[in-house]
């Protein structure tokens, strides 16, 4: 039924583009649908530099707080848009520029070390691209050695990256397994994530409880044995 109700609800463009209604908007929002793997950027998204970007945003954000009534006269919202702005360009959103992707380098596997690697429990926050409000998780990284290793720091960087863009479980989950698998010149590649998304808990439905874990399996990963070897890590829970 719903789907019916969102088909009759399709119309092009003279260029034959999707129009999206404002009841497919909310629902795809409500839904966290994503439309693909890559993060949609415009073509020109980088001509702008950092500094100008931020002198636009510092606009746009002083201009939504005026909207809601607030008096930017007073002290402690005057700086709020040039800090939302550098907050960001510089901090929350500077994955979106793949010159702030860490620098990772490859070491040989001299130990020949072959048996998977896993580091769990890496920390993240994100921010949902329907939203904008935090999704806050951690990120379980599994890899077996093709002969090349990785600084166990790049991992954490990695998984940083990638979550700090407008972004959507599934996508960081896929983001951060394809690139694993770039570097490291292999399939065998399996990340599991865990998070909560504020757009679900302090918002719409308010549920407080409620996680989403998301998962990507590749190479040797695809094998059961391997998978579960690697989910069976990620009970163990040592106290340091
Ligand atoms: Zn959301």
């Amino acid at each position: 039924m719903k789907q019916n109700e969102t088909l009759s609800n399709i119309h092009l463009n003279e260029d034959n583009k999707l129009v999206l209604t404002e009841n497919m908007i909310d629902e795809m929002g409500d839904n966290h649908i994503l439309t693909s793997v890559d993060t949609p950027l415009r073509a020109d998204a980088f001509e702008l530099s950092d500094e100008k970007k931020i002198a636009k945003i510092e606009t746009h954000f002083r201009a939504i707080m005026e909207t809601l009534g607030l008096d930017l006269a007073d002290d402690s919202l005057n700086g709020t848009p040039k800090r939302v702005a550098k907050m960001y360009v510089k901090e929350i959103f500077q994955g979106l520029n793949p010159e702030n992707m860490p620098r990772v380098a490859l070491f040989e596997n001299k130990y020949k070390y072959n048996e998977m690697l896993v580091e769990k429990n890496i920390s993240f926050y994100s921010n949902c691209e329907h939203h904008f409000v935090p999704i806050i998780g951690k990120a379980h990284v599994a890899y077996i050695s093709n002969g090349k290793v990785i600084g166990l720091s790049k991992l954490n960087r990695l998984v940083d990256y990638f979550a700090k863009r407008p972004q959507v479980q599934e996508r960081l989950t896929m983001q951060i397994g394809k690139k694993l698998q770039e570097v490291l010149e292999t399939e065998d590649v399996a990340i599991v994530i865990d998070a909560k998304h504020l757009c679900v808990s302090s918002r719409g439905v308010k549920d407080d409880t409620s996680t989403t874990i998301t998962a990507f399996y590749g190479g040797a990963f695809t094998d059961e044995k391997k998978k579960s070897e690697f989910l069976k890590y990620l009970e163990f829970n040592t106290k340091f």
